[in-house]
């Protein structure tokens, strides 16, 4: 299965993104993660990346459709599918994405647009915390690791302070819904209501996906 999962930030892609890839078996493709992967290895991608990302904006299309592009070319992808999460994320990108697949005689089979209200999503990302060793998401109140856990083993989200979540949402809005409606015309999106119980998320999801595969 190829597939696309879209959302505003802090509407549950990630989270979800780690259910559906475990199930289904398909590689996750996520560019937040390539990128925070770069900074932490300090590579140029990385102190590129991180520029823009700390202010709450979009890395460049260019800089973010190469990496893309040399991920789907790799091995895995043809056999397995592929999830990808958080990108596209302009119009742009979604026409090299279209062109890239063609190249690669690969065609989606869905997109899973997870909707919320954007006003619930500050306590979202203000709670979201990460495992320090797993890079596995939880949330403070929503989704706690455990009843008791250690603080020092998770780390919050450079971009989920608030000065950059604002900016995050003003980039994300404007730019997401032309990204939906290209989709929506090839009858390939499915909502899914993200204002729920994180299983109960999962569930409609799988419902979803089992009458794709
Ligand atoms: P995204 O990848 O879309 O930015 P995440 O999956 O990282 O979003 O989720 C953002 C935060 O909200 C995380 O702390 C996560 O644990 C929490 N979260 C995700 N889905 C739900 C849900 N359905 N209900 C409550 N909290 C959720
Ligand atoms: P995410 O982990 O998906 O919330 O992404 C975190 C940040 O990484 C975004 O706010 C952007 O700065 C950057 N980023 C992730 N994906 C993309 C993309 N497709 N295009 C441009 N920037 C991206």
């Amino acid at each position: 299965m190829n597939l696309l999962i879209m959302g505003l930030p802090g509407a549950g892609k990630g989270t979800q993104a780690a259910k559906i890839v475990e199930q289904f078996n398909i590689a996750h493709i996520s560019t937040g993660d390539m990128f925070r992967a770069a900074i932490g290895n300090e590579t140029g991608l990385g102190l590129l990346a991180k520029s823009f990302m700390d202010a709450g904006n979009l890395v460049p299309d260019d800089v973010t459709n190469g990496i893309v592009k040399e991920r789907l070319a790799q091995e895995d992808i043809k056999t397995k599918g592929f999830l990808l999460d958080g990108y596209p994320r302009t119009i742009d990108q979604a026409h090299a994405l279209d062109q890239n697949l063609a190249d690669l005689g690969i065609a989606l089979d869905g997109v899973i647009n997870i909707s919320i209200d954007p006003a619930k999503l500050q306590e979202r990302l203000s709670g979201r915390i990460i495992h320090k060793v797993t890079g596995e998401t939880f949330h403070k109140v929503f989704n706690p690791p455990a009843e008791t856990y250690n603080e020092e083993d998770y780390y919050q989200r450079e971009d989920d302070k608030p000065e950059s979540v604002a900016r995050r949402l003003e980039v994300n809005i404007a730019q997401g819904q032309p990204i939906i409606d290209h989709y929506r015309t090839q009858n390939l999106v499915h909502d899914i209501d993200g204002d729920q119980d994180i299983d109960l998320v999962f569930a409609d999801i799988e419902k979803v996906l089992s009458g794709l595969k």
